[in-house]
């Protein structure tokens, strides 16, 4: 099949974090409650009600356009898609179509062992969702279908894609780069198992070399980035097998039928004429402020790539390191103010206790970093006292448990647990004379030569001091000691 060329673009739909939904006030938080207990005249489409455009909404979009490159167009349009269906009460869907807020931007997108690629996105819209039919109840089988319509009329933005993506691996990489910018920017929560992240993918295939693009295949229901993955390479295979038999392509909706782990013609492709699209005489055109989305694009946060890069360039820490600890917004802003409140050079240090210690108390715990039991500076006090010596790096472990369970400050604990190091000479080298004086053949041992000897004496200095002498000065007094 190497003779065959792949090519992707994707169609992604986010649902926004607002707090109501698009045209009216009704709440976005229906998944999982109780049917239509989130609707109201406007999003069930009663006579005489009218939309009013959510301000939020349009922020939120804006934020995620900026974040993604686009332009933000001083006017666009909102307009009907006509299309009939029992989960659509109005029988149109209010979209943008030809006018849409935002267009020509880039995600640049990183791949395993090779160079990132950088993806066009041709557009960015506001459209609201559709409601949910029911087929069964629980296990009961229903005679018709029931309607619930608490997701009718939810904000979404569709992100859509310039044909650029040329392989599956890179149709995930790109879902999970676009996934974590929309999160990090906080326009959607992206959380795909309440249908907030969802997925079309237009394929088709082209002979190598050739310039033009081959008839395209949409397949609906992607909804996971796993299936998009497997889906692409299902459609790849099955459209050069089809053009090697002699057959074409033809523009077509497929559904991916996980189960079986093929995709299955839905309908022929719906062409644009066929919605009726036109303006919707209800809303106005949507004019965006240049100041406002001025004010927006200064206030945008510095994104993960950026982040991960300044965090190794000024932290010195691996890419994989700076991966680990920017996987989230919450968890980049924990470790970087630790980090900045440790003393001057230690902030490694709180890398390497957030990317251990506290990783694996999140993962055991099923938590993410919002929810770490105390603030980021206790983080950054204990990492300063690591890096000046006065904590081993097992003490530092044994504190971060009591801060955890206690959320104290770890010099607090420190001083109950008995567990800060003794660097102090004096003291030191008094149990160093203990310990030369007990072993006499381990101290002429390591005088006459046998490196090996030292480990006795620093045993027994070790018993002595009860593990909290400073391994590093013991051994720099022993040495002195033997040398008398
Ligand atoms: P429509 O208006 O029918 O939705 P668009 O031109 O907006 O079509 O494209 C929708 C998506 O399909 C975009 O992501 C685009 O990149 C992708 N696409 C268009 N043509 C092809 C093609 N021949 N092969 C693969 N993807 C395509
Ligand atoms: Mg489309
Ligand atoms: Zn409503």
């Amino acid at each position: 099949m190497k003779e065959y060329e792949l090519v992707v673009g994707l169609e992604v739909h986010a649902q926004l974090a607002t707090r109501t939904k698009l045209f009216c006030a009704c709440g976005t938080d229906g998944f999982g409650q109780a049917p239509n207990s989130r609707i109201c005249p406007v999003c069930t489409a009663q006579p005489g009600s009218l939309p009013v455009l959510n301000r939020r909404a349009v922020e939120l979009g804006f934020q995620a356009a900026l974040a993604l490159d686009c332009e933000i167009k001083g006017s666009s349009i909102f307009a009907r898609k006509n299309y009939f269906y029992p989960d659509l009460p109005k029988a149109y869907q209010i979209s943008q179509y030809d006018r849409p807020f935002s267009e020509n931007g880039r995600l640049t997108v990183a791949l395993k062992d090779r160079a990132p690629r950088v993806i066009r996105i041709k557009r960015i819209h506001l459209e609201e969702d559709a409601g949910k039919l029911l087929h069964e109840l629980g296990a009961a089988e229903l005679d018709g279908s029931l309607v619930d319509f608490n997701r009718a009329g939810v904000p979404l933005i569709e992100i859509v894609t310039e044909p650029d993506l040329r392989s599956s691996e890179e149709a995930y990489a790109y879902l999970s780069a676009l996934k974590e910018v929309v999160q990090f920017v906080g326009a959607s929560r992206c959380d795909m198992e309440k249908g907030e992240l969802r997925c079309d993918a237009n394929v088709s295939v082209r002979p190598i070399g050739q310039e033009a693009l081959g008839t395209r295949a949409e397949i609906k229901n992607l909804n996971s980035f796993k299936n998009v993955k497997d889906a692409v390479d299902h459609e790849f295979r099955r459209q050069v097998e089809l053009v090697e038999s002699g057959g074409t392509v033809v523009q077509e909706t497929r559904l991916w039928d996980a189960e079986a782990r093929v995709t299955r013609s839905l309908r022929s492709k719906e062409d644009a004429h066929d919605y009726r699209y036109f303006p919707d005489p209800d809303l106005p055109p949507l004019a965006a402020d240049p100041n406002w989305v001025a004010e927006l694009k200064a206030a945008l946060p510095e994104l993960p790539a950026a982040r991960r890069a300044r965090f190794s360039r000024t932290l010195g820490l691996s890419a994989y390191d700076a991966g680990v600890l920017t996987a989230d917004r919450a968890r980049a802003d924990f470790f970087e103010t630790a980090a900045r409140s440790a003393p001057a050079g230690s902030s490694k240090v709180v890398a390497n206790l957030f990317s251990t210690e506290i990783l694996a108390r999140l993962n055991a715990e099923g938590k993410s970093a919002e929810q770490i039991p105390f603030p980021p500076g206790h983080l950054g006090s204990l990492a300063g006292l690591v890096a000046a010596g006065s904590l081993s790096s097992k003490g530092a472990k044994d504190v971060l448990i009591r801060m955890w369970e206690t959320g104290r400050e770890p010099k607090d604990i420190v001083g109950d647990l008995g567990l800060a190091q003794v660097r102090d000479d004096e003291k030191v080298r008094a149990w160093v004379k203990e310990a030369v004086a007990a072993n006499p053949k381990a101290a002429a041992d390591l005088k006459g030569g046998k490196a090996a000897a030292i480990g006795a004496l620093v045993g027994a200095v070790m018993k002595l001091s009860r593990g909290q002498a400073d391994p590093g000065l013991v051994n720099a007094l022993i040495r002195e000691a033997v040398q008398e």
